[in-house]
């Protein structure tokens, strides 16, 4: 199936009650059984069912089913958020005493797990330029347990060299954890040798703005009964190729929490249906938004790799097949005076954060999510007082055009 008809078809279960086509939202806490054995057998696993929506949830089985089809992989964990995927994930791989090696061009929030909070829990990362693939390999060591990096980094619009991540996490023997929030469903994870995807669904997948959720996605590449991870090993005795699926829900929803709600899974399954169209759009109105940005006088530099001039074109075409390129861009102006200025002045684009809303979205993230971060560290991720980063949405791309223009033009031309 192509990307459309997976949109509407992938991994879809009827109500088998009701052939409901859309599955029905199963808002209740825990399920009953009829018999203590088997209540007893499905909190062991060795029966199917439900026990607890901490843990399981039939909607939240219909939504994974549908991520997994999306992506091509072997199962799904969904998290109430991006970020409790990303920290579920990481977790699930990482023990004290481990090293994390990851790209240094990150969200603002994965920044921060990383540099603040997983060093407390005793996980050592060593953050690296993830374009220059020498700084990765040289960052290995022997107690690396997972490598990290974001498929289009946000908001620097970096493409790192996925395969050659993939090449290096393979020669460590360890697994390659992509966060594709940026490309949902355009990258081939299995064939490239990344373990797992995650996602912020809160983004393109939900689509609208109306929630936030997130997932983590086997694509079934590393080869689980070989891993070093020692904590995983009953895991992979019981659960063979399932084995880390296995583990975020059995141990890091069980014991962690972060389950999404039934009611959000139906949202951001629903927004499935319509993901490719949306996403071609949103995608075709960056492309213009980024060309035009690139001629006015009053910006400095344009990051979007649909743009021949971008050093990521090319890469972005081989791994995200072709025709799109992502729907967040970033432009830079002289300073942060002249970035509020704009942003100001906008009046079809609204000044908020989040990224794949059907409205455009624009943000200062110096003075936002990465207000807490030293000149530093926001160089370290691509941001400097004078960028702008944009969620393209789904309005008529010349009223972006003219709504950018007319704001760009109250500022005076960059020397
Ligand atoms: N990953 C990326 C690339 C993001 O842009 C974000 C949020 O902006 C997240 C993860 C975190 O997602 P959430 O806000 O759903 O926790």
């Amino acid at each position: 199936m192509r990307l459309e008809t997976k949109n509407v078809h992938g991994g879809r279960i009827l109500d088998p009650e009701t052939g409901a086509t859309q599955f029905p939202v199963h808002l209740s806490s825990a399920f009953a059984y009829p018999d203590s054995k088997k209540l007893a057998e499905v909190f062991a696993g060795t029966e199917y069912g439900h026990v607890y929506s901490r843990i399981t949830n039939p909607t939240l089985t219909a939504f994974e089913q549908r991520l997994s089809s999306l992506e091509g992989g072997i199962g799904t964990v969904s998290f109430s958020t991006g970020m409790a995927a990303i920290s579920g994930a990481l977790l699930g791989l990482l023990s004290h005493g481990d090293t994390l090696v990851a790209s240094s061009s990150l969200f603002g929030g994965t920044w921060s797990l990383f540099q603040e909070f997983f060093p407390r829990m005793g996980i050592r990362v060593k953050l690296v330029d993830g374009i220059d693939l020498a700084s990765v390999r040289a960052a290995v060591d022997n107690r690396t347990r997972a490598l990290f990096v974001e498929s289009v980094s946000n908001p620097a619009i970096g493409v790192a060299d996925l395969e050659g991540w993939a090449a290096i996490a393979k020669e460590a023997n360890a697994p390659l954890v992509v966060d594709n929030t940026c490309m949902p469903a355009h990258l081939s994870g299995k064939k490239l040798g990344i373990a797992l995807l995650v996602y912020s669904t809160t983004k393109w997948i939900d689509g609208h703005g109306r929630a936030v959720g997130g997932a983590v996605t086997d694509t079934g590449a590393y080869k689980w009964r070989s891993a070093p991870h020692e904590h995983l090993a009953p895991w992979i005795t019981k659960a063979g190729p399932m084995a880390f699926l296995a583990y975020l829900r059995n141990r890091i929803l069980r014991d962690l929490g972060g389950t999404l709600s039934p009611h959000t899974a139906w949202i951001h399954s629903s927004g499935i249906d319509t993901l490719q169209l949306r996403f071609d759009r949103h995608c075709d109105n960056a492309q213009v938004l980024a060309q035009f940005l690139s001629t006015h006088p009053s910006v400095r530099s344009v990051l979007y790799t649909g743009m021949e001039s971008s050093p990521f074109h090319e890469r972005s075409k081989a791994l995200f097949g072709g025709r799109n390129h992502g729907a967040v861009l970033s432009f830079t102006v002289s300073d942060q005076a002249a970035a509020w200025s704009v942003l100001d002045a906008l009046k079809v684009a609204s000044r908020m954060t989040n990224l794949g809303d059907t409205r455009t979205l624009a943000l200062h993230v110096w003075s936002t999510i990465n207000a807490a971060f030293s000149p530093e560290e926001n160089a370290a991720m691509g941001v400097d007082p004078g960028l702008v980063r944009v969620s393209v949405g789904l309005e008529n791309a010349q009223d972006l055009v003219d709504d950018f223009r007319q704001a760009l033009d109250a500022i005076p031309a960059t020397p």
